[in-house]
Formats: C-alpha cells, structure tokens, sequence
C-alpha cells in the first residue's frame, strides 16, 4: 500500500479506508497513485447520511438525498484514473451529488468546476468543502450537460450520471488533449466512455466498462418528465 501521506492529517477511520483501498481499489487493479492517495485521505463517512454511516467503506452505492446515489468506491476510483489527471490540470465535474468524487478530484488537480442540479445537494456539498478546507472546489447548481461555458476549456470533464448519448456542448468545451469520461447508454446499464480530444481535435473513443448511474437529466440529457414516467 502506498503510504507518502501525512497520517496527522487522518481521521479515526483510517483502517477502514485503509482496508477499503487494498481490498476494493487495489486489488482490482487501480494503479494511479494520486488516485490511491486520495481514496486513502478523502473520509468517506463524511459524505454519507447518518443512517449510512456503518456503510461508509463498504464495496457499493449508497443512498443519498433528493433519490440521488454516492457512486461505488471502485468506480469513483476507476473514473478518477481514467481522467489521467495532472496536477496543474483544470477539470468540471458534472453531478456533484454528495461531494465525495469532487473531493478526491480536488487533490489531483489545481481546481474543480463541479454542478450539480438539486440545490439540497449542491449546498449540502459546499458545506463539507469548506469544512473540511477544501479551497480549489466552486460549485454551481444547474443543468450540467450544458457544461460551463466561462470557465471552459478543460483539462478533463468527469460525469457522474449516465446520458443517451454525450453531449456536444462537453465537447466542445474540452481542451486539446482533454479527456471526457461519461456513462452512456439507457436508464438501466451504460457504458463508460472515455473520450480523448486529439491535437487535430479529432476524437477517440474508448470503452471502459458497464457501470450502472443514476441518469442525467437535463437539455442534453434526459427529460425530467421521461425520467419520472420510467421511475
Ligand atoms: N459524484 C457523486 C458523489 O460522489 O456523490 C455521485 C453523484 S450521483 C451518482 C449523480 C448526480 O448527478 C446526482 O446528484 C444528480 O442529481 C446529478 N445530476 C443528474 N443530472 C444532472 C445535470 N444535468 N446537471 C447536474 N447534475 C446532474
């Protein structure tokens, strides 16, 4: 296991997360070491409800508010590796649910624009940031399928529910070398993508896997009306 972080800065749940990383994210083959290094700092527990609390380092989804999920750790993990972050690299994150992925985004790159469309979410999240010191997170509460133009272009864009197709407007708002990494398919299972803007802005595509993500609503995502038929 990797241990070059500072145990001072850990909480009392350390051998949870400890146990978490190698058994979950390890041995499945995750190998970015900023990767790991984030799961093993980032606390977990704090992103959970109160009734999930026992939960927190266990190998699944879990329930958050507004019938909203915080994605598996291994998947978290394996979307954050995907990313292929550099330190200096600037990323939007779409969905940003609990705030854990945003989290351990935070520690791999120089800032993260994350959105996130229900405000219970959204504030519920800003809350943790800033309790917990996070200084290079701004979150904005809106229909992130249209990404956020200002700040745009991106080093790498991470969303985190899953959409009928990918949306243009992500694209277009992905820098040179940039890599977009989305769930893509139907409400019930989708296919992790990650795609990669080449120096021709030309744009590969690479499958990484099923995955199963709560959907993403909005102008270039799914309708709220469909979502709540389906439901
Ligand atoms: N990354 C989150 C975490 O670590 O807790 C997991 C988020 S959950 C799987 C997906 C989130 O995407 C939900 O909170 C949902 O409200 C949000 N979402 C869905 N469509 C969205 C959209 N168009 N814009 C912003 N957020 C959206």
């Amino acid at each position: 296991m990797i241990k070059d972080y500072n145990k001072g800065d850990l909480d009392e749940r350390l051998a949870e997360r400890e146990w978490m990383v190698q058994t979950q994210i390890i041995d499945r083959g995750i190998t970015d070491e900023a990767v790991i290094n984030s799961m093993l700092i980032v606390p977990r527990h704090k992103y959970v409800m109160e009734d999930k609390q026992a939960y927190a380092y266990y190998d699944t989804a879990l329930k958050i508010q507004a019938g909203q999920t915080i994605s598996q750790p291994y998947i978290v993990a394996l979307m954050a590796q995907a990313l292929e972050l550099k330190a200096g690299d600037k990323v939007l994150e779409i969905g940003t649910g609990s705030g854990y992925s945003t989290a351990i985004l935070s520690r791999m790159a120089v800032c993260i624009y994350t959105i996130e469309r229900h405000h219970l979410l959204a504030n519920q999240a800003k809350d943790r940031f800033q309790n917990q010191g996070y200084e290079n997170i701004e979150v904005h509460i809106g229909d992130g399928t249209l990404g956020w133009k200002e700040k745009a272009p991106f080093d790498a864009i991470l969303v985190t529910a899953g959409g009928p197709v990918v949306p243009d407007s992500l694209i277009n708002q992905l820098a040179i070398a940039g890599r977009l990494v989305i769930p893509v398919g139907d409400k019930g299972d989708q296919r992790l993508l990650r795609v990669t803007k080449t120096m021709t802005s030309e744009l590969i595509e690479e499958n990484l896997g099923l995955v199963r993500f709560v959907p993403l609503i909005g102008t270039k995502g799914w309708s709220e009306l469909n979502n709540m038929n389906l439901e």
